[in-house]
């Protein structure tokens, strides 16, 4: 089974790096993306125990950008030999601008009321920490009843506690990845704010590779129409399931939501075959 979108500790999924190769393993995952936020740490150090247990890992990363005022996700995957180092110059740029960004929500949130400080979100998340780990400690203390509800009233950007975050643009996110060798893949495409069939022409000309057809957040009919897109713009198809682990207990790895999941094998075919090519 293939999964090309799962988060680590390292980010805002619960598992670790080894206890997310072990549950890939129990899953019947043997094709794997890790897609942390902002960070490379969980891929690295999955990489010893996925060797190990025969799970073929790849690279990537999800980042925040901005696209019309609003945030959109954008995956990227890195399947070539050559290094990184500049890309993960800029991406210790990105998780200071959310060091930055966290400090200001804990302000915020103790002015809603609440007695949540950033040292204690910063002891969550070992390599970012995000709003999830915000969005825990309110639960943890009370203050809501489930993470559902800190992200509807208040950490939501439509909700009262949002501060905003300095992030890249979507077309300098995609033009790093690409930059860096990667390709990029617009994320959850569901959740993009506005009609992505009538962004599509300004996505593709940012460089955009990709679209995640395949998502835990996807119905059958919504699968079609991004196959659709993608197929339109001659653009790769990925999957997967954001498995974040006890955060999103709802949400399984490979199989995703009630079983909604399924990544077929020539999505494996087509993306490595793209590099080769
Ligand atoms: P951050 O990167 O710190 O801004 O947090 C973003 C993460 O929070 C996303 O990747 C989601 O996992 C989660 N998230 C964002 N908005 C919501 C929402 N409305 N409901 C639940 N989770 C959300
Ligand atoms: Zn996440
Ligand atoms: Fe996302
Ligand atoms: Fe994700």
């Amino acid at each position: 089974m293939i999964d090309l979108h799962s988060h680590t500790n390292e980010s805002d999924g619960s598992c670790s790096p080894e206890q997310l190769i072990a549950e890939a393993v129990r899953a019947g995952v043997d094709r794997l993306g890790i897609t942390d936020h902002d960070t490379f740490a969980g891929y690295d150090r999955a990489r010893d125990a996925a060797a190990r247990a025969g799970v073929e890992l790849v690279c990537g990363i999800e980042l925040s950008t901005r696209l019309h005022d609003h945030s959109v996700h954008v995956l990227g995957y890195f399947l070539g030999s050559g290094g990184l180092g500049a890309f993960r110059d800029w991406v210790l740029e990105l998780q200071a601008s959310r060091r930055e960004r966290n400090q200001r929500l804990a302000i915020r949130l103790r002015e809603l009321g609440f007695d949540v400080t950033v040292e204690e979100a910063e002891a969550r998340g070992r390599g970012i920490t995000g709003r999830p780990h915000f969005a825990q400690i309110m639960v943890e203390k009370g203050y809501v009843s489930n993470l559902r509800q800190a992200f509807d009233e208040y950490l939501d950007e439509s909700a009262k506690g949002y501060v905003y975050r300095r992030e890249p643009s979507f077309a300098e996110g995609v033009r790093h990845i690409r930059d860096a060798g990667g390709f990029a893949s617009l994320a959850h495409p569901i959740r993009v704010a506005g009609d992505v069939s009538k962004m599509m022409p300004e996505l593709c000309a940012a460089g955009l590779n990709a679209i995640e057809a395949y998502h835990s957040d996807h119905g059958p009919g919504e699968t079609e129409i991004y196959l659709g897109l993608a197929k339109r713009y001659g653009l790769l198809v990925t999957g997967g399931s954001d498995f974040h682990g006890a955060m999103k207990p709802e949400v399984s790895l490979g199989t995703g939501y009630k079983g909604n999941l399924r990544v077929p094998e020539d999505v494996w075919e087509r993306m490595r075959a793209s590099v080769n090519a």
